[in-house]
């Protein structure tokens, strides 16, 4: 991520609905499942990233290897660095559970038992799928192959 910063910053903001310092900042480009902002890194073969990671990042500093960022206001599409924390995955699972939302699944990355449905089901190429989740692809290879071996072997659970 080192070279079109500037312009992504541009483009970030441009996309923000930017209000009182109290207030959530929602994003108003693409989303994600979840409702999570995406915005491409740009450049070729630019990943796309999570616009809450971008926001964190833009007003609060580098987000620490294996944290997640997280809001404090529950609104994922809020880009308001006040509302942003970082957080591991384990405050990530503790987090969602006090707020009594569905189970985290763990395992690759960030996902959810929601998008690894949906990455099941698409039927594009993997590349395409992988840039699109911000992960490898041999992450989707690895949850597209779990659903054959359940139908094999039955639900894992
Ligand atoms: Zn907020």
């Amino acid at each position: 991520m080192a070279r079109p910063r500037e312009d992504l910053a541009a483009r970030f903001w441009a996309k923000v609905d930017k209000r009182g310092p109290d207030e959530c900042w929602p994003w108003t480009g693409g989303k994600r499942r979840k409702g999570y902002g995406a915005i491409g890194e740009g450049g070729r073969g630019g990943k796309m990233l999570v616009a809450s990671r971008l926001a964190y990042e833009l007003q609060n500093g580098p987000i620490p290897e294996g944290h997640q960022v997280l809001h404090s206001c529950d609104n994922p599409p809020c880009c308001n660095g006040a509302h942003l924390f970082t957080g591991t995955n384990l405050d990530n699972i503790g987090d969602m559970r006090e707020k009594g939302r569905q189970r985290y699944v763990g395992g690759p990355r960030k996902l959810t038992e929601e998008q690894r449905q949906a990455i099941r089901l698409d039927t594009r190429p993997q590349d395409d799928i992988a840039r699109d989740f911000g992960v490898d692809q041999s992450t989707i290879s690895r949850i597209k192959r779990e659903v054959s071996l359940q139908s094999l072997h039955g639900p894992l659970t």
